[in-house]
């Protein structure tokens, strides 16, 4: 049976992206990405990189009780997260440690 999230909150604490903050802003101005657009507004580079790219801060978690304070406005890489109606694996996604959705691979 496939994963359920336990809304243990650390794919949004923080949010890992593979693109950099001048990416995101690149994108929203010349495409009409809603996650970038989204990201612009919302989430605040942290400074942090890693292999998993960069980090941000976003405005709608709840760093109390762990959870997404956004739901009905949550863009399209946090509604599908983590496999996006694909396959278990198929992409290329960062699971942080914790994460339930380990569990499907
Ligand atoms: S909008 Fe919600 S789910 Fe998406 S990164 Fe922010 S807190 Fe996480
Ligand atoms: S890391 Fe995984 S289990 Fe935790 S809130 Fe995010 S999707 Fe759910």
């Amino acid at each position: 049976m496939a994963a359920q999230c336990s809304a243990c909150g650390a794919c949004c604490d923080p949010v890992w992206y593979a693109y950099s903050p001048a990416d995101l802003r690149q994108l929203a101005e010349r495409t009409d990405s809603a996650d970038a657009r989204f990201a612009v507004a919302h989430w605040h580079p942290t400074g942090e990189q890693s292999d998993a790219g960069h980090a941000y801060r976003c405005d709608f978690f709840d760093a109390v009780t762990r959870l997404c304070t956004g739901h009905d406005e949550r863009p399209p890489i946090c509604r599908g997260y983590p496999w996006y109606d694909d396959p278990p694996g198929t992409r290329l996604v960062v699971l942080p440690e914790p994460c339930s959705f380990r569990a499907d691979l």
